[in-house]
Protein backbone atom coordinates (compact mmCIF):
# COMPACT_ATOMS: atom_id res chain seq x y z
CA UNK A 1 0.00 0.00 0.00
CA UNK A 2 1.14 3.43 -0.53
CA UNK A 3 2.07 5.35 2.11
CA UNK A 4 0.92 9.11 3.10
CA UNK A 5 1.97 11.43 5.82
CA UNK A 6 -0.70 14.54 6.55
CA UNK A 7 0.23 17.47 8.52
CA UNK A 8 -1.73 19.99 9.83
CA UNK A 9 -0.68 23.21 11.39
CA UNK A 10 -2.20 25.17 14.34
CA UNK A 11 -4.64 27.37 12.06
CA UNK A 12 -5.98 24.32 10.54
CA UNK A 13 -7.36 22.71 14.16
CA UNK A 14 -7.58 26.27 15.39
CA UNK A 15 -11.58 25.01 16.57
CA UNK A 16 -13.76 22.03 16.45
CA UNK A 17 -15.46 22.66 13.42
CA UNK A 18 -11.76 22.49 11.91
CA UNK A 19 -10.65 19.58 13.07
CA UNK A 20 -13.92 18.16 11.98
CA UNK A 21 -12.56 19.28 8.77
CA UNK A 22 -9.32 17.85 9.01
CA UNK A 23 -11.33 14.20 9.49
CA UNK A 24 -13.21 14.85 6.42
CA UNK A 25 -9.80 15.13 3.96
CA UNK A 26 -7.87 12.46 6.08
CA UNK A 27 -10.43 10.34 5.30
CA UNK A 28 -10.73 10.56 1.87
CA UNK A 29 -7.05 9.86 1.58
CA UNK A 30 -8.24 6.59 3.84
CA UNK A 31 -10.76 6.06 1.33
CA UNK A 32 -8.53 6.31 -1.53
CA UNK A 33 -6.61 3.00 -0.03
CA UNK A 34 -3.34 4.55 1.38
CA UNK A 35 -2.21 3.97 4.45
CA UNK A 36 -2.35 7.26 6.14
CA UNK A 37 -0.17 8.72 9.19
CA UNK A 38 -0.99 11.83 10.32
CA UNK A 39 0.72 14.76 12.07
CA UNK A 40 -0.85 17.38 14.33
CA UNK A 41 -0.10 20.68 15.92
CA UNK A 42 -1.71 22.24 18.80
CA UNK A 43 -4.53 24.66 18.29
CA UNK A 44 -3.29 27.87 17.25
CA UNK A 45 -2.29 30.17 19.48
CA UNK A 46 -2.18 27.34 22.27
CA UNK A 47 1.77 26.92 21.87
CA UNK A 48 2.66 30.87 22.38
CA UNK A 49 0.34 30.58 25.79
CA UNK A 50 1.79 27.47 27.32
CA UNK A 51 5.37 29.11 27.01
CA UNK A 52 3.93 33.15 28.27
CA UNK A 53 2.73 30.56 31.51
CA UNK A 54 6.48 29.06 32.23
CA UNK A 55 8.24 32.00 31.54
CA UNK A 56 5.89 34.23 33.69
CA UNK A 57 6.69 31.67 36.41
CA UNK A 58 10.43 32.07 35.58
CA UNK A 59 11.56 33.52 32.42
CA UNK A 60 14.72 31.17 32.32
CA UNK A 61 12.85 27.84 33.53
CA UNK A 62 14.42 24.54 33.53
CA UNK A 63 13.80 23.49 29.98
CA UNK A 64 12.81 19.68 31.35
CA UNK A 65 10.02 21.35 32.60
CA UNK A 66 9.46 23.90 29.72
CA UNK A 67 9.00 20.58 27.53
CA UNK A 68 6.65 18.96 29.54
CA UNK A 69 4.14 22.25 29.38
CA UNK A 70 4.57 23.26 25.94
CA UNK A 71 4.53 19.86 24.90
CA UNK A 72 0.89 19.76 25.92
CA UNK A 73 -1.14 21.17 23.20
CA UNK A 74 -0.47 18.69 20.81
CA UNK A 75 -1.57 15.84 23.16
CA UNK A 76 -5.37 17.53 22.94
CA UNK A 77 -5.28 17.87 19.53
CA UNK A 78 -4.09 14.22 18.23
CA UNK A 79 -6.31 12.51 20.81
CA UNK A 80 -9.75 14.98 19.41
CA UNK A 81 -8.84 14.40 15.70
CA UNK A 82 -8.41 10.61 16.04
CA UNK A 83 -11.81 10.81 18.09
CA UNK A 84 -13.39 13.03 14.80
CA UNK A 85 -12.35 10.21 12.70
CA UNK A 86 -13.88 7.69 15.00
CA UNK A 87 -16.84 8.92 14.63
CA UNK A 88 -16.81 8.91 10.46
CA UNK A 89 -16.12 5.13 11.02
CA UNK A 90 -12.55 5.35 10.29
CA UNK A 91 -10.15 3.37 12.41
CA UNK A 92 -7.83 5.45 13.67
CA UNK A 93 -5.89 5.85 17.26
CA UNK A 94 -3.63 8.76 18.72
CA UNK A 95 -0.04 8.42 19.43
CA UNK A 96 2.05 11.10 21.76
CA UNK A 97 6.04 11.30 20.95
CA UNK A 98 7.07 8.93 24.01
CA UNK A 99 4.75 6.17 23.09
CA UNK A 100 5.99 5.67 19.18
CA UNK A 101 8.92 6.53 20.46
CA UNK A 102 10.26 9.33 18.55
CA UNK A 103 14.14 9.11 20.07
CA UNK A 104 15.74 12.48 20.26
CA UNK A 105 18.93 13.91 21.99
CA UNK A 106 18.57 15.65 25.38
CA UNK A 107 18.75 19.15 23.54
CA UNK A 108 15.33 20.06 25.38
CA UNK A 109 13.39 23.08 23.97
CA UNK A 110 14.88 22.26 20.38
CA UNK A 111 15.89 18.38 20.40
CA UNK A 112 16.99 16.91 17.20
CA UNK A 113 15.33 13.20 16.39
CA UNK A 114 17.63 10.42 16.23
CA UNK A 115 15.24 7.24 15.29
CA UNK A 116 11.44 6.61 14.75
CA UNK A 117 10.50 3.56 15.42
CA UNK A 118 7.80 2.77 13.02
CA UNK A 119 6.81 -0.71 13.20
CA UNK A 120 3.75 -0.62 15.37
CA UNK A 121 2.24 1.85 13.00
CA UNK A 122 2.99 -0.71 9.96
CA UNK A 123 1.71 -3.43 11.42
CA UNK A 124 -2.04 -1.84 12.15
CA UNK A 125 -1.94 -0.20 8.52
CA UNK A 126 -1.90 -3.59 7.27
CA UNK A 127 -4.33 -5.83 10.12
CA UNK A 128 -6.59 -2.98 10.84
CA UNK A 129 -6.07 -0.18 8.24
CA UNK A 130 -5.74 2.42 11.66
CA UNK A 131 -4.80 5.57 10.91
CA UNK A 132 -2.13 7.37 13.35
CA UNK A 133 -2.89 10.19 14.64
CA UNK A 134 0.55 11.51 15.52
CA UNK A 135 1.44 14.66 18.35
CA UNK A 136 3.74 16.31 16.50
CA UNK A 137 6.52 18.55 17.86
CA UNK A 138 7.00 15.59 20.87
CA UNK A 139 10.00 13.26 21.12
CA UNK A 140 12.07 11.24 24.50
CA UNK A 141 14.84 11.61 25.23
CA UNK A 142 15.87 7.78 26.48
CA UNK A 143 18.54 8.67 29.05
CA UNK A 144 16.15 10.35 31.49
CA UNK A 145 13.22 9.38 30.01
CA UNK A 146 11.94 12.56 29.88
CA UNK A 147 9.77 14.67 27.10
CA UNK A 148 11.78 17.00 24.77
CA UNK A 149 10.32 19.39 21.91
CA UNK A 150 11.67 19.97 18.68
CA UNK A 151 11.68 23.81 18.53
CA UNK A 152 9.02 26.82 17.47
CA UNK A 153 7.36 24.88 14.20
CA UNK A 154 8.90 21.52 15.28
CA UNK A 155 6.06 19.14 14.07
CA UNK A 156 6.38 20.22 10.24
CA UNK A 157 10.11 18.21 11.45
CA UNK A 158 7.53 15.65 12.88
CA UNK A 159 6.06 15.11 9.56
CA UNK A 160 9.13 14.68 7.37
CA UNK A 161 10.79 12.67 9.86
CA UNK A 162 8.41 10.18 10.20
CA UNK A 163 7.74 10.52 6.12
CA UNK A 164 11.67 9.20 6.12
CA UNK A 165 10.91 6.65 8.66
CA UNK A 166 7.87 4.68 6.55
CA UNK A 167 9.13 5.52 3.62
CA UNK A 168 5.71 7.34 2.71
CA UNK A 169 4.97 8.28 -1.25
CA UNK A 170 4.75 12.07 0.24
CA UNK A 171 4.26 14.27 2.68
CA UNK A 172 1.92 16.76 2.41
CA UNK A 173 2.41 20.09 4.25
CA UNK A 174 -1.30 21.28 5.29
CA UNK A 175 -1.57 25.18 6.37
CA UNK A 176 -3.34 28.39 5.64
CA UNK A 177 -1.67 29.29 2.82
CA UNK A 178 -1.78 27.44 -0.73
CA UNK A 179 1.52 27.40 -1.22
CA UNK A 180 5.24 28.77 -1.07
CA UNK A 181 4.93 32.23 -2.59
CA UNK A 182 7.82 34.14 -3.59
CA UNK A 183 7.54 35.95 -0.45
CA UNK A 184 5.15 36.27 2.51
CA UNK A 185 1.86 36.89 1.28
CA UNK A 186 0.50 38.64 4.35
CA UNK A 187 3.20 41.05 3.57
CA UNK A 188 3.34 41.51 0.36
CA UNK A 189 0.05 41.11 -1.57
CA UNK A 190 1.71 40.70 -4.71
CA UNK A 191 3.46 37.56 -4.35
CA UNK A 192 3.26 34.44 -6.74
CA UNK A 193 2.76 30.65 -5.62
CA UNK A 194 5.59 28.85 -6.53
CA UNK A 195 4.28 25.34 -8.69
CA UNK A 196 7.90 24.22 -7.29
CA UNK A 197 10.85 24.76 -5.37
CA UNK A 198 14.35 23.20 -4.60
CA UNK A 199 15.36 21.67 -1.37
CA UNK A 200 18.35 24.17 -1.40
CA UNK A 201 16.20 27.56 -1.91
CA UNK A 202 13.33 25.96 0.49
CA UNK A 203 16.14 25.71 2.89
CA UNK A 204 17.42 28.91 2.73
CA UNK A 205 13.75 30.61 2.56
CA UNK A 206 12.94 28.86 6.09
CA UNK A 207 16.49 29.97 7.46
CA UNK A 208 16.18 33.19 6.39
CA UNK A 209 13.06 33.53 8.46
CA UNK A 210 9.95 32.10 5.87
CA UNK A 211 7.79 30.31 8.59
CA UNK A 212 5.79 28.23 6.09
CA UNK A 213 8.23 24.52 7.12
CA UNK A 214 10.66 24.39 9.86
CA UNK A 215 14.18 24.82 8.86
CA UNK A 216 15.13 20.77 9.95
CA UNK A 217 12.18 19.72 8.18
CA UNK A 218 13.48 20.82 4.56
CA UNK A 219 17.16 19.58 6.13
CA UNK A 220 15.78 16.55 6.57
CA UNK A 221 13.77 15.74 3.54
CA UNK A 222 16.94 17.12 1.35
CA UNK A 223 18.75 14.11 3.34
CA UNK A 224 16.16 11.57 2.79
CA UNK A 225 14.84 12.68 -0.11
CA UNK A 226 11.44 13.34 0.94
CA UNK A 227 8.87 14.77 -1.50
CA UNK A 228 6.97 17.71 0.40
CA UNK A 229 4.41 19.46 -0.77
CA UNK A 230 2.82 22.31 0.76
CA UNK A 231 -0.65 23.17 0.71
CA UNK A 232 -4.32 24.41 2.29
CA UNK A 233 -5.91 22.95 4.48
CA UNK A 234 -8.98 25.10 3.21
CA UNK A 235 -9.42 24.80 -0.29
CA UNK A 236 -8.98 21.51 -2.52
CA UNK A 237 -6.11 22.18 -5.02
CA UNK A 238 -2.44 21.56 -5.25
CA UNK A 239 0.17 23.41 -3.83
CA UNK A 240 3.86 23.72 -3.92
CA UNK A 241 6.14 20.70 -4.21
CA UNK A 242 9.80 20.70 -2.94
CA UNK A 243 11.93 18.69 -5.18
CA UNK A 244 15.46 18.21 -6.91
CA UNK A 245 16.96 20.72 -8.99
CA UNK A 246 16.68 18.97 -12.13
CA UNK A 247 12.79 18.78 -11.76
CA UNK A 248 12.66 22.58 -12.31
CA UNK A 249 12.22 23.19 -15.99
CA UNK A 250 12.71 27.15 -15.60
CA UNK A 251 14.76 28.91 -13.17
CA UNK A 252 14.41 32.30 -12.28
CA UNK A 253 17.30 34.20 -10.90
CA UNK A 254 15.61 35.03 -7.73
CA UNK A 255 12.94 33.17 -6.10
CA UNK A 256 12.30 34.58 -2.85
CA UNK A 257 12.25 37.06 -0.55
CA UNK A 258 12.45 36.51 2.99
CA UNK A 259 12.30 39.02 6.19
CA UNK A 260 13.49 37.83 10.22
CA UNK A 261 12.42 40.14 12.90
CA UNK A 262 14.06 37.54 15.11
CA UNK A 263 17.19 39.34 14.92
CA UNK A 264 19.31 42.05 17.40
CA UNK A 265 22.13 43.37 16.75
CA UNK A 266 25.27 43.78 18.68
CA UNK A 267 27.93 46.34 18.93
CA UNK A 268 31.38 46.01 20.69
CA UNK A 269 32.67 48.88 20.70
CA UNK A 270 36.55 49.76 20.95
CA UNK A 271 37.72 46.26 21.40
CA UNK A 272 41.61 45.62 21.06
CA UNK A 273 42.36 44.48 17.48
CA UNK A 274 44.71 41.75 17.50
CA UNK A 275 44.90 37.95 16.65
CA UNK A 276 41.70 36.07 18.47
CA UNK A 277 39.53 38.81 19.32
CA UNK A 278 36.99 36.58 17.29
CA UNK A 279 37.76 33.70 18.81
CA UNK A 280 37.65 35.43 22.85
CA UNK A 281 34.35 36.93 21.81
CA UNK A 282 32.36 34.31 19.36
CA UNK A 283 34.27 30.82 21.93
CA UNK A 284 32.41 32.00 24.92
CA UNK A 285 29.01 32.50 23.25
CA UNK A 286 29.52 29.26 21.24
CA UNK A 287 29.99 27.95 24.56
CA UNK A 288 26.61 29.19 25.97
CA UNK A 289 24.94 27.89 22.42
CA UNK A 290 24.30 31.26 21.03
CA UNK A 291 24.20 31.19 17.43
CA UNK A 292 26.15 33.96 15.50
CA UNK A 293 24.41 35.29 12.00
CA UNK A 294 26.05 38.12 10.64
CA UNK A 295 29.56 39.62 11.62
CA UNK A 296 31.47 42.41 10.55
CA UNK A 297 34.59 43.57 11.79
CA UNK A 298 35.19 47.77 11.33
CA UNK A 299 38.38 49.92 11.65
CA UNK A 300 37.70 51.68 14.43
CA UNK A 301 39.31 55.23 14.62
CA UNK A 302 41.46 54.47 17.16
CA UNK A 303 44.72 52.98 17.08
CA UNK A 304 45.10 49.55 17.80
CA UNK A 305 41.18 49.28 18.82
CA UNK A 306 38.26 47.76 16.28
CA UNK A 307 34.78 48.10 16.46
CA UNK A 308 32.94 44.36 16.10
CA UNK A 309 28.90 44.08 15.15
CA UNK A 310 26.95 40.77 14.86
CA UNK A 311 23.69 39.50 14.86
CA UNK A 312 21.81 36.91 17.21
CA UNK A 313 18.42 35.39 17.53
CA UNK A 314 16.19 37.77 19.42
CA UNK A 315 15.89 34.98 21.84
CA UNK A 316 19.30 34.59 22.85
CA UNK A 317 20.10 38.23 23.48
CA UNK A 318 19.57 38.46 27.19
CA UNK A 319 22.07 35.84 27.58
CA UNK A 320 25.06 37.30 24.76
CA UNK A 321 24.66 40.18 27.26
CA UNK A 322 25.49 38.62 29.96
CA UNK A 323 27.80 36.14 28.65
CA UNK A 324 29.59 39.31 27.13
CA UNK A 325 29.26 41.31 30.91
CA UNK A 326 30.43 38.05 32.36
CA UNK A 327 34.00 38.00 30.00
CA UNK A 328 34.09 41.81 29.81
CA UNK A 329 37.72 41.93 32.11
CA UNK A 330 39.47 39.62 29.13
CA UNK A 331 37.43 41.30 25.84
CA UNK A 332 38.57 44.45 27.14
CA UNK A 333 35.58 46.54 24.83
CA UNK A 334 35.03 49.96 25.89
CA UNK A 335 30.87 49.61 25.35
CA UNK A 336 28.09 46.96 24.34
CA UNK A 337 25.25 48.31 22.17
CA UNK A 338 22.57 46.67 21.66
CA UNK A 339 19.79 47.01 19.03
CA UNK A 340 16.43 44.27 18.95
CA UNK A 341 14.75 47.12 16.13
CA UNK A 342 16.35 45.29 13.49
CA UNK A 343 15.00 43.34 10.55
CA UNK A 344 17.14 40.73 8.25
CA UNK A 345 15.58 41.04 4.61
CA UNK A 346 17.14 38.37 1.97
CA UNK A 347 16.93 37.26 -1.66
CA UNK A 348 17.49 33.86 -2.62
CA UNK A 349 17.87 32.01 -5.66
CA UNK A 350 19.86 29.22 -7.15
CA UNK A 351 20.21 31.41 -10.19
CA UNK A 352 22.60 33.40 -8.40
CA UNK A 353 25.29 30.82 -8.99
CA UNK A 354 25.41 31.42 -12.63
CA UNK A 355 24.81 35.30 -12.70
CA UNK A 356 26.19 38.84 -11.44
CA UNK A 357 24.84 41.29 -10.51
CA UNK A 358 21.95 40.47 -7.83
CA UNK A 359 23.50 41.83 -5.00
CA UNK A 360 24.21 45.51 -6.19
CA UNK A 361 20.44 45.23 -7.63
CA UNK A 362 19.80 44.56 -4.05
CA UNK A 363 21.79 47.56 -2.71
CA UNK A 364 20.04 50.07 -5.59
CA UNK A 365 16.29 48.91 -5.18
CA UNK A 366 16.98 50.26 -1.41
CA UNK A 367 19.62 53.09 -1.78
CA UNK A 368 16.44 54.24 -3.99
CA UNK A 369 13.91 53.83 -1.10
CA UNK A 370 16.22 55.90 1.30
CA UNK A 371 17.26 52.25 3.40
CA UNK A 372 20.02 52.26 4.96
CA UNK A 373 22.03 48.95 4.98
CA UNK A 374 23.92 48.00 8.56
CA UNK A 375 25.06 44.49 8.00
CA UNK A 376 25.57 42.62 4.55
CA UNK A 377 26.50 38.64 4.36
CA UNK A 378 26.10 36.22 1.39
CA UNK A 379 26.42 33.10 0.35
CA UNK A 380 26.32 30.99 -2.64
CA UNK A 381 22.64 31.16 -3.39
CA UNK A 382 21.71 34.03 -0.55
CA UNK A 383 22.15 37.69 0.16
CA UNK A 384 21.46 39.30 3.26
CA UNK A 385 21.18 42.68 5.03
CA UNK A 386 20.21 43.93 8.48
CA UNK A 387 17.94 47.10 8.27
CA UNK A 388 16.03 49.04 10.48
CA UNK A 389 12.81 47.29 11.52
CA UNK A 390 10.75 50.29 10.35
CA UNK A 391 11.89 49.35 6.83
CA UNK A 392 10.99 45.64 6.84
CA UNK A 393 7.69 45.60 4.27
CA UNK A 394 8.90 48.55 2.59
CA UNK A 395 12.21 46.81 1.62
CA UNK A 396 10.16 43.01 0.99
CA UNK A 397 8.02 45.13 -1.64
CA UNK A 398 10.91 46.85 -3.13
CA UNK A 399 12.51 44.49 -4.02
CA UNK A 400 10.10 41.86 -4.53
CA UNK A 401 9.32 44.38 -7.35
CA UNK A 402 13.06 44.63 -8.71
CA UNK A 403 13.59 41.49 -9.30
CA UNK A 404 10.55 41.04 -11.19
CA UNK A 405 8.53 38.17 -9.08
CA UNK A 406 5.29 40.52 -9.00
CA UNK A 407 2.12 38.77 -10.32
CA UNK A 408 0.37 40.74 -12.97
P1 LIG B 1 1.20 26.31 10.50
O1 LIG B 1 0.53 26.77 11.74
O2 LIG B 1 0.28 25.63 9.54
O3 LIG B 1 2.45 25.52 10.75
P2 LIG B 1 2.78 28.66 9.98
O4 LIG B 1 2.20 29.90 10.54
O5 LIG B 1 3.91 28.02 10.70
O6 LIG B 1 1.61 27.63 9.72
O7 LIG B 1 3.29 28.94 8.47
C1 LIG B 1 2.41 29.48 7.52
C2 LIG B 1 2.65 30.98 7.38
O8 LIG B 1 3.94 31.20 6.83
C3 LIG B 1 1.73 31.67 6.41
O9 LIG B 1 0.54 32.08 7.05
C4 LIG B 1 2.55 32.86 5.91
O10 LIG B 1 2.18 34.09 6.51
C5 LIG B 1 3.96 32.53 6.36
N1 LIG B 1 4.95 32.65 5.29
C6 LIG B 1 6.12 33.33 5.37
N2 LIG B 1 6.77 33.30 4.23
C7 LIG B 1 6.04 32.57 3.37
C8 LIG B 1 6.20 32.18 2.00
N3 LIG B 1 7.29 32.52 1.31
N4 LIG B 1 5.24 31.43 1.42
C9 LIG B 1 4.14 31.06 2.12
N5 LIG B 1 3.93 31.40 3.42
C10 LIG B 1 4.86 32.15 4.04
N1 LIG C 1 2.86 23.89 18.29
C1 LIG C 1 4.28 24.09 18.01
C2 LIG C 1 4.56 25.56 17.75
O1 LIG C 1 3.64 26.37 17.76
C3 LIG C 1 4.77 23.22 16.91
C4 LIG C 1 4.17 23.49 15.57
O2 LIG C 1 3.09 24.08 15.45
O3 LIG C 1 4.79 23.09 14.57
O4 LIG C 1 5.69 25.92 17.56
MG1 LIG D 1 4.43 26.07 11.21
Amino acid sequence: MPCLVMKFGGTSVADLARIRNVAQTVKRAHDEGADIAVIVSAMSGVTNQLIDYVSDIAPLADLREYDAVVSSGEQVTSGLLAIALQNLGVPARSWLGWQIPVVTDDAHGSARIQRIDVDELRRRFEEERQVAVLAGFQGLELGRKRITTLGRGGSDTSAVALAAALEAERCDIYTDVDGVYTSDPRIVPRARKLDRITYEEMLEMASQGAKVLQTRSVEMAMKHRVRVQVLSSFEDKPGTLVVDEDEIVEQALVSGVTYSRDEAKITLQSVPDRPGVAAAIFGPLADAAVNVDMIVQNISAENGHTDMTFTVGNADLQRTISVLEKNRDQLAYRELKADPNVVKVSVIGVGMRSHAGVAQRMFQALAEKGINIQVISTSEIKVSVLIAAEYAELALRSLHTAYGLDSA
